[in-house]
């Protein structure tokens, strides 16, 4: 026990710590994140003075973080090389608040459920430690000063006390954490390493865990009597020497122990880059970890920065294929988006970040310094949360707009993700507008997929309308009588094939002015019609007899029979009326009601 100079915390420090504890009493876990994230930004401020005073770094000219577990003391221990803290350092940081804001928001704060969740906002910090410790000691040196040791068991104070074992460490900071005796999973090497990988992957100092290993070796023999010795006496010949002359008395393979530290962070935080250095083996290669499939591929990808209020830097991938249960996993919460803070994973739980169209995209986010609170409540209503998901959408379309230039090739992505765009369409009304331009169609034009805008382009003059049919597949819809007549006049008809496509066109209303219509309805107006000749009146009254005589024989299936001048080699067609289902829709609802 080292006698110490003691100190009280501030009584800010002390309700805050109370907070801490019963906010985050159910993920005890985060306390390494905070931990290492201290580590990490101690190495950033070592590593910048060293930029104008290199000698900064000779107490230590390593940088990283070395995580060990001391089973049987109980103790976790977590040193970083970083500027380390001298007394008074550790006095303010490790005793007051000096965050402006907080004291206020401490007052404000009634102590019920909701208040807790927002704690986070202020960073959960270096308190959390008392998470899972009944007593912490942190032992610093900084090139200020001498080495301190900072103590506390959380309750009301803590010493601080000069190191007598003198400046060990050269240069940073131990944490050695005294686990309450509830928190034994924290002396489990890999629980500890699953930990790193989950949040501190993408740290950008090597992370290292030092374990004692052990290994067996074949022990010296005994060395032979001195006369047998040669005159090469490197060990090799003279265990040669021994095991030819006198293998009698090879002795038993020996276990020795060792330590060593295993890096755990050998991912690379590639999205803080300049995408310019970024090369595209080093995208994939992200790709394949972001995603957790070894060798996956993407279709594309966008890397870009935000700048404003909302700092943040973001990489967005499309995966090559959908994944299966794409459309499946609609009603559950689901997140393809990962949140980091300055390098440290905080979520991937939050679905806010995206509209639910979107989950086929894989988004790593950091933000810079987002007030973001480590719970999934506080993460949803979070306004800084909304800026960072209207970025991504504007940055998705984007993309997607730049794909587009490429026919041939988008044509892969409507492949893989047109269900997607269309659900959009019908769930995302702040952005129908962009996702019409988007969408892709069949056409009796070519055999390649049309845009509405190609479409709208090569309309006959005096055509106000987009014509579409629907059926269950375009060989169907080609062999429509109502296609056929349009076709021969010279209109281009859209094939709809898709079953959703009509509901589609109808939550987009129209496109640049004009409206939908579906050719098999029986008022359809083509724009072109012939007024020179018999009206469709005239006509009625010359057919009369043929119309009373089908409508009557056909009385239970039709509703109306009518003389058309649409159709060309076809003698009759069924049409929906103009309010009514058309075949299509029928086919879906009847699909329903099964
Ligand atoms: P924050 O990291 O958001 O500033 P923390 O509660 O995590 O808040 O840490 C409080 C302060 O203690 C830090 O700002 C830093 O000055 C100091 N500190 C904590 N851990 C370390 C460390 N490993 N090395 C140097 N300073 C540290
Ligand atoms: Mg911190």
């Amino acid at each position: 026990v080292i006698q110490g100079e003691k100190f009280h915390f501030q009584t800010e420090v002390s309700r805050l710590m109370n907070i801490v504890i019963n906010s985050l009493y159910k993920t005890p876990e985060i306390f390494l994140r905070e931990l290492i994230s201290n580590g990490s930004d101690a190495l950033d401020k070592i590593r910048f003075q060293a930029l104008t005073n290199a000698s900064a770094l000779q107490t230590n000219p390593n940088l990283n973080v070395t995580i060990a577990v001391h089973k049987d003391k109980r103790i976790i221990t977590i040193t970083d090389t970083g500027i380390g803290m001298t007394k008074e350092d550790l006095q303010k940081n490790l005793g007051t608040i000096a965050k402006s804001g907080t004291s206020e928001f401490l007052e404000t704060m009634s102590g019920d459920k909701a208040d807790m969740d927002l704690i986070g906002k202020f960073g959960v910090g270096f308190y959390s430690v008392f998470l899972v410790a009944d007593k912490v000691r942190v032992t610093s040196k900084n090139n200020n000063d001498d080495q301190y040791i900072w103590e506390s068991t959380a309750v009301d104070d803590f010493t601080i006390a000069k190191d007598p074992a003198g400046n060990t460490l050269g240069r940073g900071t131990q944490i050695a954490i005294h686990l309450k005796p509830d928190q034994d999973q924290y002396l489990d090497d890999t629980r500890i390493q699953q930990l790193v990988t989950k949040y501190s992957e993408f740290i950008n100092f090597p992370i290292y865990i030092r374990r004692t290993k052990t290994k067996t070796v074949e022990a010296e023999p005994v060395v032979a009597k001195e006369t047998d010795k040669t005159t090469d006496d490197s060990e090799e010949a003279q265990v040669e020497d021994a095991k030819e002359e006198e293998p009698k008395e090879k002795a038993a393979p020996v276990t020795i122990t060792y330590e060593e530290d295993d890096l755990m962070n050998t991912n690379k935080p590639i999205w803080i880059r300049d995408p310019k250095s970024v090369s595209e083996t080093e995208y994939d290669e992200f790709y394949s970890v972001l995603s957790r499939e070894p060798g996956a591929k993407s279709m594309a990808y966008s890397h870009f920065k935000a700048e404003g209020d909302n700092e943040f830097k973001a990489i967005m991938y499309i995966p090559s294929k959908a994944p299966k249960d794409l459309y499946q996993r609609v009603d559950h919460a689901h997140s393809n988006v990962k949140l980091y803070v300055k390098r440290v994973f905080i979520t991937d739980d939050s679905t806010d970040f995206l509209p639910r169209w979107l989950g086929f995209l894989k988004v790593v986010v950091d933000a810079e310094d987002a007030p973001l609170n480590v719970s999934r409540e506080t993460v949803q209503s979070n306004k800084s949360i909304k800026s960072i998901s209207k970025h991504l959408v504007k940055k998705l379309f984007d993309l997607l707009k730049s794909m587009s230039q490429d026919e041939t090739k988008y044509a892969d992505f409507i492949k893989e993700y047109g269900t997607a765009l269309k659900l959009g369409a019908l769930e995302d009304k702040s952005n129908v507008k962009k996702i019409s331009r988007l969408l892709r169609y069949r056409s009796s034009n070519s055999e390649n997929l049309t845009s509405l805008e190609s479409y709208v382009s090569r309309m006959k003059k005096g055509q106000k309308d987009i014509f579409y049919f629907t059926g269950a597949n375009v060989d169907e819809i080609k062999q429509s009588p109502f296609v056929e007549s349009l076709l021969a006049r010279g209109y281009e008809v859209l094939y709809m094939d898709d079953p959703v496509d009509e509901i589609v066109l109808s939550h987009l209303g129209g496109f640049e002015n004009k409206s939908f219509q579906n050719v098999g309805k029986s008022d359809l107006k083509l724009g072109d019609e012939d007024h020179s000749a018999e009206t469709e009146k005239e006509l009625e009254q010359k057919f009369l007899p043929l119309l009373d005589w089908m409508h009557a024989t056909l009385l239970n299936d039709v509703e109306k029979v009518r003389v058309s001048k649409r159709l060309t080699t076809s003698p009759a067609a069924l049409v929906a009326n103009d309010f009514g289902w058309t075949a299509n829709m029928e086919r879906i609802m009847e699909g329903q009601a099964k």
